[in-house]
């Protein structure tokens, strides 16, 4: 960058501005225009693609400048923060009047925020279904907190977690941008996630001070239990968005710790692509379980829904609460109808009132915290309604609903919701009757305005002139018009001489008409123009009142938001599950795992849209004795469609909502693994064998007694022998070793072998039949093993050329008559697999001494003692 020596007073204040913020481009307003210079230009331009220019010099050469139009600055925001920049609003402070008064060599501009991914309100930068979160890392007292907030609600939740977790969290909350010290941002698996959206800060020295400065309270004991490191992340993070916007806070909700791993269904980003809970694998949004499951009426519920799909609980009690809500709106369906109408096309009041907070909001933020105040009084009222009394939640949800009823009452009668204007300055915000001096002062300027008509009526008569009108102009205000002709007389024979009250004056003279004013006009135009004014002045302050009214209780209203969200959700679950006869699952205390005509959420409403056949519901049954399903069948069946959809029971079961089965009865699942489908990490440079590796070794090392693992063709990758021989030993470890619930499908037929071998190995299969030589899938899930691959007629279906098909007929009976002819299974055989497996060894003596010590119970001297003992064995 240039160096600042010599630059035009403007300019240096661009250096100014650019040195505060050097990872920012600068919008440097001047006029009509926010302009970026030097390299800020050259990024922007291309970025933005707009012309780059020049402006003037600085220090001999051209300053490459390029520029955009003030009224248009938004859209060009929201394309530079999309694509991951930072943007430092440098505004002008005072009017150019003002800076010449001042003597001052340019006018006084200030940054007065950085707008950055996670730190924007407007409506038009963000996704109305998704939070933006920042995130925020920090170590302390060896531990790795971290705290992510939604500056366009206020959510604010933190957790203490290992580094192995990061890439989890990361793949659960999708952040939009995140902060954190260098060492920490250099973290692959959040370098990878977000690159060039990691601003780095070191955390502030003394979290707890700056939080509970923050949220105005001696002690942050009320909010929860938080790790040293858990205050540091949520502390970086508040300094971060104040830094952002120019040292005023934003309005957050106290932070909410999280349960960490445990209270949570651990999901990894693999199962997330996996399973396209909240984005499909070409990264859509469309063939995913969040648009099947989807009824919600309000943005705000949809990112509730969101929220929960991508963080199921792993709490029985957590669970069954949210199930008892959409349970009780499912059986009251006046209550769950009464509320789904006042949720109908409900504002956004969350994000409504961050903008109120942040200063930067709309007429319409005000008339949505008025709708949205009525709404939720309804809403409650609907609640109190209910025939029978409400379950916890909906009863909590209620009670956060009763706002304190001078706030809705003073929203009520303030705002004109007739004609909601679109800008402030508009005026017409705050209706009639509300505040007496704006009324009079409104009074006062409309009842000028009549006096003009009545005086153009008097000027006609005294001047003669009949075609006279009196008209507003935005330079000169109010003038008398005419006909040039008549003018001219005018001028030449003034029937009212100077000075009088009614004096002609002669303003401007056009081809073909001449602007008067007089005296009596002139006094007119001012009373207007005082009056316009200070009406203004008054709606401000109105306006300020409200403003500060809710930012008062802003705690509360957020509460509010946030019941109707959850409400919005619990009904939209009821409303689901009664549409498609969806089922309660039952929390199971012992690892079962029992679904009866289960469905797959997303392929059953894709048919459904499609009015194909209709989806054939199937059975799993996963429960002790039976923890492993080995599945075969040929391609096209239905395998993976049955794998995912069991996989998404848990994620819907423990999100709290129904799912789509005539019953399920399931134990808590801890860990949800789903491999299946597209598992290329091409973009990684990894082969899909690696990928596949990597990811089946992260499942044998992550799995435990009470996880939940689908797998899908384990082994595809590699040679026939390597991968059976890897398959088998996966299901082994699966069977014998982790203890899990689990489906595996193969078209390894070899491995159904296996079942006599495994005590808790059932077979299944997908039932396909044969009709006049064509194959027909029954999509039916059915015991025992598929006896033929079917592969060459699946290859038929997808059009591969009949000599190429006939041909792979003849090879397929050639080698069939050959394993037939070799023996029962050929290919096993002559695998080691059914060799018996080793026989434990005993243990050795020391051993058996390691085994028998519990160093928990031992003295510091007894611990000694053993050490030499055990010293004395090896
Ligand atoms: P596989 O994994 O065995 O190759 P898929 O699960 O991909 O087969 O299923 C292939 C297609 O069959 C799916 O796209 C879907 O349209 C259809 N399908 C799968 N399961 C069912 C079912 N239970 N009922 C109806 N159609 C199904």
């Amino acid at each position: 960058m240039p160096r600042a020596e010599g630059a035009t007073p403007a300019l240096a204040q661009w250096f100014t501005a650019k040195a505060a913020h050097p990872d920012a481009l600068v919008f440097f307003r001047m006029g009509d225009f926010f302009e970026m210079f030097f390299g800020d230009a050259e990024t922007a331009s291309v970025a933005l693609d707009i012309a780059l220019s020049f402006r003037g010099e600085h220090r001999g050469q051209p300053v490459p400048m390029c520029g955009v139009p003030v009224h248009a600055w938004e859209a060009y925001l929201a394309r530079l923060i999309r694509q991951g920049y930072r943007v430092a609003v440098c505004d002008q402070m005072e009017t150019p009047e003002q800076a010449k008064k001042r003597k001052a060599p340019t006018i006084r501009r200030e940054v007065l925020r950085v707008v950055t991914p996670a730190t924007v309100t407007e409506d038009g930068l963000l996704d109305a279904a998704r939070p933006a979160w920042l995130l925020a890392l920090a170590e302390a007292e060896g531990g790795l907190g971290a705290a992510w907030v939604d500056v366009s609600t206020g959510g604010f939740e933190t957790m203490a977690l290992a580094r192995d977790d990061l890439a989890g969290l990361l793949a659960r909350i999708e952040p939009v941008e995140a902060v954190a010290p260098p060492d920490l941002a250099a973290l692959p698996a959040l370098a990878q996630r977000l690159p060039g959206r990691i601003a780095e800060r070191a955390p502030p020295r003394d979290p707890g001070r700056l939080l509970r400065d923050a949220f105005e309270v001696a002690t942050l004991d009320g909010f929860g239990r938080f790790a040293a490191a858990e205050l540091a992340a949520a502390a970086l993070a508040v300094a971060y968005v104040r830094e952002t916007q120019a040292g005023a806070l934003p309005r957050l909700d106290p932070p909410r710790p999280q349960a960490g791993a445990a209270g949570t269904l651990a999901l990894d980003a693999a199962t997330r692509r996996s399973l396209e809970i909240l984005r499909d694998q070409r990264g859509g949004t469309e063939a995913t379980l969040f648009a099947a499951v989807d009824r919600t009426l309000t943005a705000a519920g949809a990112r509730e829904l969101a929220g929960r799909l991508s963080a199921p609980l792993a709490d029985a009690a957590a669970v069954a609460a949210r199930h008892d809500a959409v349970d009780f709106l499912l059986g009251a369906e006046a209550t769950r109808g009464a509320l789904r109408a006042t949720l109908k096309g409900a504002p956004d009041m969350a994000r409504a009132l961050a903008r109120l907070a942040v200063d930067r909001f709309f007429p319409r933020d005000l008339a949505a915290l008025a709708s949205g105040f009525a709404r939720a009084e309804a809403a409650a009222a609907a609640i109190a309604d209910a025939p029978l009394p409400p379950p916890p939640a909906i009863a909590a949800a209620g009670a956060a609903l009763r706002l304190d009823p001078g706030l809705p009452e003073e929203y009520a009668r303030a705002l004109n919701t007739e004609k909601v204007p679109a800008r402030l300055e508009d005026g017409g915000v705050i209706a009639a009757g509300y505040d007496g001096e704006l009324d009079a002062l409104r009074r006062l300027r409309d009842g000028a305005r009549e006096a003009i008509a009545a005086l153009q009526l008097d000027l006609a008569q005294a001047w003669g002139v009949a075609s006279l009108k009196i008209r507003h102009h935005q330079q000169f205000g109010f003038l008398a018009e005419m006909p040039a002709a008549a003018g001219q007389k005018l001028v030449q024979a003034p029937p009212v001489a100077a000075g009088q009250p009614h004096g002609p004056i002669l303003r401007q003279t056009m081809a073909n008409a001449m602007r008067f004013t007089c005296p009596a006009l002139a006094e007119l135009d001012r009373k207007v123009a005082e009056a316009g004014e200070r009406a203004a002045v008054r709606e401000r302050a109105c306006i300020a009142h409200l403003k500060r009214l809710a930012l008062e209780q802003g705690g509360a209203i957020a509460a509010a938001a946030r019941a109707l969200a959850e409400l919005d959700l619990h009904a939209a679950a009821a409303t689901l599950a009664a549409e498609g006869g969806w089922c309660r699952p039952e929390i199971a205390e012992r690892p079962e795992f029992h679904i009866a005509a289960g469905r797959h959420p997303v392929v059953e409403a894709m048919q459904r849209r499609a009015r194909g056949a209709a989806f054939v519901p199937n059975d799993c049954d996963l429960s002790p004795g039976r923890r492993l399903c080995l599945l075969t069948g040929p391609n096209m069946a239905g395998k993976s469609t049955w794998l995912r959809q069991n996989a998404l029971m848990v994620v819907l079961a423990q999100s709290g909502l129904f799912v789509p089965a005539a019953r399920a009865r399931m134990g808590l699942v801890d860990r949800l693994f789903s491999r299946v489908g597209g598992g290329d990490d091409i973009a990684g440079g990894r082969s899909t064998f690696m990928v596949e590796m990597a990811e089946t070794a992260a499942i044998l090392n992550q799995a435990t007694a009470n996880s939940l693992v689908v797998l899908d063709e384990v082994g595809r990758g590699t040679a026939t022998w390597d991968g059976l021989a890897i398959a088998w030993s996966v299901l082994e470890a699966l069977h014998d070793r982790i203890r899990c619930r689990a489906i595996f499908a193969s078209h390894f037929h070899e491995l159904t072998a296996l079942a006599g071998r495994l005590p808790e190995l059932q077979l299944a299969r997908m039932q396909v039949r044969e009709w006049r030589g064509e194959v027909v899938f029954q999509h039916l899930v059915g015991p025992g093993a598929s006896e033929r691959s079917w592969g060459v007629h699946v290859a038929r279906l997808a059009g591969v050329p009949r000599p190429v098909l006939k041909r792979a007929a003849e090879v397929l009976a050639a080698l069939e008559a050959r394993a037939r002819a070799g023996g029962r299974d050929a290919l096993a055989e002559e695998l080691p697999l059914f060799a018996p497996r080793p026989p434990a060894t005993p243990p050795s003596p020391l051993q058996a001494e390691l085994e028998a010590l519990d160093p928990d119970s031992l003295s510091p001297r007894e611990a000694q003692e053993a050490l030499y003992r055990l010293k004395a064995l090896a």
